[in-house]
């Protein structure tokens, strides 16, 4: 009874009153704003550390509201998984990504094509519909084989272990490449680098920020890399806004890096600009 007391209290809290009003303003108008054409893409360069040259981009998408603003992706896309809105607007992602993907390819012609790394949802990944959707995506703009990557959380992965094996199955036969998002961050055992055909492992941004500063947090980083380049895995570290962690990174030879150092997300144009101007590090 005590405990229905506290929670019948918070309820009525002003504060508490508000944020579920909002929430459920933020719920309904995510219904509308595929439509109303409120969202858009942006893309962070990725850099290879080796040649010091952006090798490609990571997708993240952004709510443009009539009346609140930029909302941010970490507000809106948990309402949206719960809510199942995620499956059209993870369709829009897909297909606006892969679709300036295959016009940065046409329009620059490299030795090493540009990729593109998108986030799925956990949601999004067990839609029935999702190798359709992408195989229809796919025929439409074709990319250079390798080219996409999707980004997945490890808990989302240990969550839905047998019906991922199939899936990632399925993306390995497209040429689709899988990257486990938020390293280190979610599920303890690692038995599932073995199991799983994973291409790359993005180190979380939260190793990468204390790197430098906190010695035990430089070799976690260390050790991941280690971790991963025995098992023929790639890393990319995110985050990184220091020169001190990028001569950390290059030092452990982790294989890419991505964060503010280089350049915060883009605008589609502003990421086109960025792409001719061939920037080195
Ligand atoms: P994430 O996938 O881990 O994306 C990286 C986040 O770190 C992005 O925030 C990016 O702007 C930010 N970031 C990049 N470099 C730096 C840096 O040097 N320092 C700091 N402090 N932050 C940096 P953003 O765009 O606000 O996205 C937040 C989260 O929302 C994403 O985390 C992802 O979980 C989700 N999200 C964003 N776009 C999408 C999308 O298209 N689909 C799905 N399913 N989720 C998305
Ligand atoms: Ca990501
Ligand atoms: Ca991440
Ligand atoms: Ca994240």
């Amino acid at each position: 009874a005590k405990g229905l007391g506290g929670a019948r209290h918070q309820v009525f809290d002003p504060a508490m009153r508000d944020r579920v009003t909002t929430r459920l303003q933020l719920e309904t108008d995510l219904r509308w704003a595929i439509v109303r054409q409120e969202f858009f893409m942006q893309y962070q360069p990725i850099v290879a550390l080796e040649s010091g040259r952006i090798c490609g981009f990571e997708s993240l998408v952004r709510w443009q509201h009539p009346r609140r603003g930029l909302v941010s992706p970490d507000r809106f896309i948990p309402i949206a998984e719960e809510t199942g809105a995620i499956l059209p607007l993870g369709r829009w992602i897909l297909d606006t990504s892969i679709a300036q993907l295959h016009a940065w390819q046409q329009q620059f012609s490299q030795d090493a094509p540009l990729t593109l790394n998108v986030n799925l949802s956990g949601k999004q990944l067990f839609e029935a519909d999702l190798i359709l959707e992408l195989d229809r995506i796919l025929a439409r703009y074709p990319i250079a084989p390798g080219t996409l990557k999707l980004e997945i959380t490890e808990t989302v992965l240990m969550e839905n272990a047998t019906s991922v094996e199939t899936l990632l199955e399925q993306f390995r036969a497209r040429q689709i490449q899988v990257c486990i998002d938020d390293f280190g961050t979610g599920y303890s055992s690692l038995s599932y680098l073995r199991r799983f055909p994973i291409d790359t492992l993005k180190i979380d941004r939260s190793f990468v920020a204390s790197m430098g500063i906190d010695r035990e947090n430089s070799e976690i980083v260390r050790a991941i890399v280690m971790l991963a380049h025995n098992l023929k895995i790639d890393v990319t570290a995110e985050g990184v806004e220091s020169e001190e962690q990028l001569v950390q990174l290059w030092a452990v030879q982790c294989e890419y890096a991505q964060g503010y150092f280089f350049s915060k997300p883009l605008d589609a144009d502003r990421a086109t600009e960025l792409i001719g101007s061939r920037p080195q590090w």
